[in-house]
């Protein structure tokens, strides 16, 4: 039995279901005297600025942070603890406070960007030298990584051949239980206050009534919106025909966010999911679900194998393009000022929320690389920083992927921007969502505003060049 005291640090696993590290640290120190310390750390390094100069966290995904770590203390005081909020780099704040209360484990989640995995390196050597247990487990994915058919460095670079041989064997873990209760912690602990967004350097966002949904952090919330898009409303059973849909909260499953910060685990998902077939029904939709969480998978064994190769400017296949960084143009995607409603639309609503569904990142990235030919990795910082549901891996996984030198590449492919509005919003109700200025336009219009001659903008309401930009960029010339 161990009967020494045990830190649990928390990073992107803000959760008390299915939290492995906090379930084995409550087990060792089950009947015995020694204490559980659960603790955050806001390391300011997360609030910088990427390297194009963009904030690295912006103030949605903070807000979303501040609201997860609210709520995981709020749910480990429930079971009779708490949790230690402390600002600071990890190798410094963590440290002390083990000196402090003569802690002789850290039990932590391993992450596998190289950041994370710097951090993780440093406080290895500190602890060593302190002779402080140091004990990684791998928490994040669907699969558990000692689970994968085949070393992480035989990883098959096409996700259908991932997918394929995982599925073959597909074994995922049961859940851990979320222990009982817990040790109170003594008395003599600061516990820390959660900084605001103002003291992390960051400004109040206005609340956006248009937004697709109100995301809230925390567990609590990650678990209602699962009850109430399986259960309540029942809306996997038709997942696999709405996902693309960009307009309505119930889609897709909205879980992203949650699930980037650890709020809810993807074993968890994949257990409700297997009730759900069993209750009510199975079929391609409650597949589909798992299919996109291989997906998430995919990407964090990617990073897994290939480290650093993920944030190069010749992506993961080495191939060498001769990228621009026109910030002129950056400006005009990045603000929804391009003249093309689809990518405009998405891009306001980012800008505005913190959220884009999968349909329009695509096309967005794509335009931005295959027509505009800027700089990939512009405008992946550019997601890192406004994201809510920001995740290194699919963020970074995605870019390689549509900007045509990720591992699974399939030549040169590009999104036909006037195709994909016709099958995605054939209406036109989510570009008339997203830019106002063209909600007289008819659907036959809307998403070919700058083909409208003098006489229907007078109709329309809407000059070109004034009130709606003229195309940056001739959508089939510039696709080369
Ligand atoms: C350029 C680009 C950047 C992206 N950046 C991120 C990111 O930073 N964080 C992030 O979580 N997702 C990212 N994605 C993937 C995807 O767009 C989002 O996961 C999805 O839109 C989230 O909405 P949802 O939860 O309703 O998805 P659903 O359709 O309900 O899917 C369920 C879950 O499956 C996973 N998933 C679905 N599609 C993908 C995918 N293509 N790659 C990886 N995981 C996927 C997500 O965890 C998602 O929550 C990116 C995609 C692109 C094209």
């Amino acid at each position: 039995m161990h009967n020494q005291n045990i830190l649990v640090w928390f990073r992107n696993d803000l959760r008390s279901h299915d939290c492995e590290i906090l379930y084995r640290a409550s087990q060792e120190v089950k009947n015995s005297d020694a204490q559980i310390f659960p603790v955050y750390c806001f390391d300011p390094r997360h609030f910088a600025k990427t390297s194009f100069g963009f904030e690295k966290t912006g103030a949605f995904r903070a807000k979303f942070l501040i609201e997860s770590v609210s709520n995981l203390r709020e749910s480990l005081r429930s079971l009779n603890s708490d949790l230690i909020v402390l600002v600071g780099n990890p190798e410094q704040v963590l440290p002390d406070l083990v000196q402090q209360h003569r802690i002789s484990s850290v039990f932590y989640h391993l992450e596998v960007t190289t950041e994370e995995k710097t951090v993780e390196k440093n406080l290895l050597s500190i602890f060593k030298q302190l002779n402080v247990e140091f004990k990684g487990f791998w928490g994040s994915s669907l699969i558990h990584r000692d689970d994968l058919p085949f070393a992480i460095s035989d990883l098959p670079e096409l996700f259908t051949h991932f997918r394929k041989q995982v599925e073959a064997h597909l074994a995922i873990r049961d859940t851990f239980p979320t222990p009982d209760r817990l040790h109170p912690l003594p008395k003599n602990v600061d516990i820390g206050g959660i900084p605001d967004l103002v003291s992390l350097g960051l400004m109040e966002m206005t609340p956006c009534d248009r937004a697709v949904l109100m995301f809230k952090g925390g567990e609590t919330n990650a678990l209602k919106r699962l009850e109430h898009y399986f259960w309540t409303s029942d809306r996997l059973q038709v997942y696999k025909q709405t996902r693309n849909g960009m307009l309505y909260a119930d889609d897709s499953s909205k879980f992203s966010p949650w699930l980037a910060l650890g709020c809810i685990s993807p074993r968890y998902i994949y257990s409700q999911i297997k009730k759900y077939e069993c209750d009510r029904l199975a079929n391609d939709s409650t597949y589909w679900l798992i299919f996109e969480l291989l997906w998430r998978d995919f990407f964090r064994f990617v990073t897994a194998k290939y480290g650093d190769r993920l944030f190069y400017r010749k992506g993961l296949r080495n191939v060498d393009i001769a990228w621009r960084q026109d910030w002129k143009c950056f400006e005009l995607w990045q603000t929804g000022n391009t003249g093309f409603p689809l990518v405009d639309a998405n891009m306001r609503e980012l800008a505005a929320t913190g959220f884009m569904s999968n349909r329009g990142r695509q096309n967005v990235a794509s335009f931005l690389t295959k027509n505009l030919g800027i700089d990939w990795r512009m405008g992946a910082e550019w997601f890192e920083s406004r994201l809510i549901d920001y995740d290194p891996c699919s963020n970074w996984g995605n870019w390689n992927y549509i900007a045509g030198i990720g591992n699974d590449a399939r030549g040169f492919r590009f999104f036909n921007i006037n195709k994909q509005s016709q099958d995605y919003d054939p209406q036109g109700s989510y570009v008339k969502h997203w830019l106002p200025e063209l909600v007289k336009l008819p659907a036959s219009k809307v998403h070919k505003p700058w083909q409208l001659s003098a006489d229907e903008q007078k109709r329309f309401n809407v000059r070109l060049g004034a009130d709606y930009p003229h195309p940056v960029a001739d959508l089939f010339a510039s696709a080369v």
